[in-house]
């Protein structure tokens, strides 16, 4: 770290600069928390979308992939109260869960 005054080199976590005495900020703890509706909605999606279309030549089940969706969906709003930890992941699983009720759809509606 760097003194936020004269900027000389700091050991971590230092309260106060040794060279010019300027207390320094509190260091921002590491956030490890990671974003459990990002992952819940992905796998969901991921597994949601495979099972769908094979589930989908044999009985409509549509609910899959929408829970899924709707996982990612509350894992995009979370996502921001973890530094955006997860919103990818979370956008990817509203996108292949998206994917997934679109072919799923379309295999059952072929078939009708
Ligand atoms: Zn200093």
């Amino acid at each position: 770290m760097q003194c936020i005054r004269c900027r000389r080199e700091l050991d971590e976590g230092t309260v106060n600069c040794p060279y010019c005495g300027e207390s320094q900020p509190p260091s921002k703890p590491q956030k490890e928390v990671k974003n459990p509706n990002a992952i819940a909605g992905f796998i969901c999606s991921i597994w949601g979308s495979v099972a769908l279309i094979i589930l989908s030549l044999l009985t409509p089940i549509f609910g899959i992939p929408l829970v899924g969706i709707s996982l990612s969906a509350t894992g995009v709003k979370k996502a921001d109260e973890y530094d955006g930890y997860g919103k990818n992941l979370a956008i990817a699983g509203i996108v292949i869960g998206c994917i997934g009720a679109i072919i799923s759809l379309a295999i059952f509606s072929s078939r009708r």
